[in-house]
């Protein structure tokens, strides 16, 4: 096996791996007041509730939509979303390594082609 074949099952490794955990979302943390009207949060920003984590994305439908993460899973969905930010690396090589290919051998085509 190659050098680029062995790199090449690397990243087809990783594709699967990272699709077992991944989550396609931005973050976003945000501060809020309560619904107590006597709270602090009501009169000092600096006593706000929070700061609170929400996954963010656009559902099938399109529309935006967020997920609460609740503090003892915020070590979870970054690693969540970590891993599809290392999936979408691994595709990208992985359709550049595709490109190249059919890059390479439509040329060997064309060659043959203009050499009968
Ligand atoms: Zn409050």
């Amino acid at each position: 096996m190659g050098k680029q074949d062995g790199k090449r099952a690397k990243l087809l490794r990783d594709l699967v791996r990272h699709a077992e955990t991944m989550i396609q979302a931005g973050v976003s943390r945000t501060t809020r007041t309560c619904s107590t009207p006597s709270c602090g949060c009501h009169v000092d920003p600096s006593r706000r509730h929070g700061p609170h984590m929400y996954l963010t994305f656009r559902s099938a439908a399109g529309k935006s939509a967020s997920v609460y993460v609740a503090p003892e899973h915020v070590a979870e969905a970054l690693a969540a979303k970590g891993a599809w930010d290392r999936f979408w690396d691994a595709a990208v090589a992985v359709a550049a390594g595709n490109r190249e290919g059919r890059r390479r051998r439509w040329q060997r085509g064309r060659r043959a082609r203009r050499a009968r």
